[in-house]
């Protein structure tokens, strides 16, 4: 009897159309988190995030690649492929030397790091690109040249942010009062913030 009284209460009443109506206010007038990619906003990864290869340069800019292949060998998709060379000046020891092929196939690499954990001169960094859609199999192929960094890739950086995409697209240096900061996974009371 009490049942029948509550759901003629309801019914009369609309109140399961006013609760649907109360949750669409809520999600109306909360703080959006929808993210404005790729035109306005662009998000930066975390520092352990591991995206698209990088090959590393020292202080001088020179390659720290040596060529010695045990990046290929740590791989275990097979995915990397490398072709030594002496460098331009003939010298010949393995401090010398740099690669003349070092491609990788990114359809086929798990983003597992153990290329970056074998390396023996920090050469070879997953770096925080995470834009590698492209439209035909020769896109999934990256080079050496176009892995190739212009300058050392700094050992930490600030990720979890959003920033205006102009700043990316301008290669304009992000300073922290330009973030945009999304606490999506905020920290919990006692732990530290995710990185
Ligand atoms: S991240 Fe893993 S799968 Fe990808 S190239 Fe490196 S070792 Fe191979
Ligand atoms: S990236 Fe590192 S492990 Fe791979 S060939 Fe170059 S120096 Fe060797």
């Amino acid at each position: 009897m009490v049942d029948i009284i509550k759901t003629v209460i309801t019914r009369v009443l609309f109140l399961d159309f006013i609760k649907g109506l109360l949750v669409t206010l809520k999600y109306t007038l909360s703080r959006s988190i929808t993210l404005k990619y790729p035109d306005h906003e662009t998000w930066i990864p975390y520092e352990r995030f591991r995206g698209e290869h990088k090959l590393h340069r020292n202080e001088d800019g020179r390659e720290l690649c040596v060529a010695c292949e045990l990046c290929v060998a740590a791989c275990p998709t097979d995915c990397i492929t490398v072709v030594p060379m002496e460098d331009e000046t003939g010298r010949r020891g393995i401090n010398d030397r740099v690669a003349k092929v070092w491609e990788v196939n990114l359809v086929r690499c798990l983003y597992c790091g153990y290329c970056e954990d074998a390396c023996p001169t920090t050469a070879v960094r997953l770096s925080r690109g995470f834009e590698l859609a492209c439209t035909d199999l020769d896109g999934t192929i990256r080079e050496r040249e176009a892995l190739l960094t212009e300058s050392p890739i700094p050992e930490h950086y600030e990720g979890g942010v959003v920033v205006k995409a102009k700043y990316i697209r301008k290669l304009i240096q992000i300073k922290p009062e330009l973030w945009k900061q999304k606490d999506w996974w905020p920290a919990k009371p006692g732990r530290s913030k995710k990185r």
